[in-house]
């Protein structure tokens, strides 16, 4: 399936009576959004909108933009992508701050070069703040005028996602998180800069002080904490997520498509795989193939 070629064509329009001919306004490109709070399945299901219609992903999560703590920022494998065409996501210096409006200009040229490969964008990550300066950014609704946007918000219950991503936060401690985030350790370093803002990097600090001077008993201790307290700021970051889309629908009226993955989320292995397909990837499908080609 290709978009429609009269996405790029531009339209005229004969008046009979006057016998002028009028340029109306071209058609909007089209760009799918997934929004969703972080652990709730976002860029699984952007790979899988991608592979039913050709597409690339913009990633709009401002830790992942950086180059750098792939575990710990829990950037998406190269296997995990499939093949699939990723923007943005780790190209930054790490020490660079990265604004919004850094994000505004490469995401829109992004996503140009997607609609320039005849590909549907697929703009995807956690930083709502990015996300509503790009799509309702104060330049007279550039973007809107431009693009016409289909909203996924990926749902997930906070009880359940709450326990789900204090199982990551381990999965990512024994994937070798600790040792990743060692290498951004530096004495007296700033923590509101650049990638050492991510979750992770500022709670270690104070075990990487410790490896050198306390026993093995408190240093055990130490980490456990630390991890406790990645734990806890990715949870509050999660509700915050929340507390964003919630606005975005609420206050701004973004129109979005709630799909509900809970239950995906109750179960394990093949029948978590089998839930995933019926509760989020068919709506998905359903919804963005509409809003091509209706
Ligand atoms: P804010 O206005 O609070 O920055 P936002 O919507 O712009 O919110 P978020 O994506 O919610 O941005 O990120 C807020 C903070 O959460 C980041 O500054 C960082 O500390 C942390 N964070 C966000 N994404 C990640 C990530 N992928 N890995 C680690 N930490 C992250």
């Amino acid at each position: 399936m290709s978009l429609s070629m009269c996405q790029q064509t531009p339209f005229f329009l004969h008046n009979p009576q006057s016998g002028k001919v009028h340029c109306r306004q071209p058609p909007k490109e089209k760009v799918v959004v997934v929004l969703g709070a972080t652990g709730t399945g976002k860029s699984r299901l952007s790979i899988d909108i991608a592979t039913l219609f050709p597409a690339e992903v913009v990633n709009s999560d401002k830790m992942q933009v950086y180059e750098g703590l792939d575990i710990t920022t829990n950037k998406i494998t190269q296997e995990e992508c499939c093949g699939v065409p990723h923007h943005l996501i780790g190209e930054i210096d790490p020490i660079m701050d990265f604004t919004a409006t850094n994000f505004c200009n490469m995401a829109s040229l992004a996503i140009k070069s997607v609609v320039n490969n005849r590909r549907l964008p697929i703009i995807v990550g956690g930083s709502n703040s990015f996300i509503e300066a790009l799509i309702d950014d104060k330049d007279n609704d550039k973007f809107r005028s431009k693009y016409e946007c289909c909203f996924l918000w990926v749902d997930v219950s906070m009880p359940m996602l709450d326990s789900c991503l204090s199982d990551r936060v381990d999965r990512m401690v024994e994937r070798g998180m600790v040792d990743e985030v060692r290498k951004m350790f530096r004495l007296n370093a700033n923590y509101s800069r650049g990638i050492r803002r991510a979750i992770g990097v500022p709670e270690l600090d104070r075990y990487y002080r410790a490896e050198s001077s306390s026993d093995d008993k408190t240093r055990a201790r130490i980490l456990e904490e630390a991890i406790n307290m990645i734990k806890f700021n990715t949870s509050k970051l999660a509700c915050r997520q929340m507390e964003k889309i919630y606005r975005l629908r609420d206050v701004k009226g973004w129109k979005m498509h709630r799909i509900d993955a809970t239950d995906v989320f109750r179960r394990r292995g093949r029948e978590a795989d089998k839930a995933w397909e019926n509760l989020v990837v068919g709506p998905s499908a359903m919804i963005v193939s509409r809003f091509l080609y209706n």
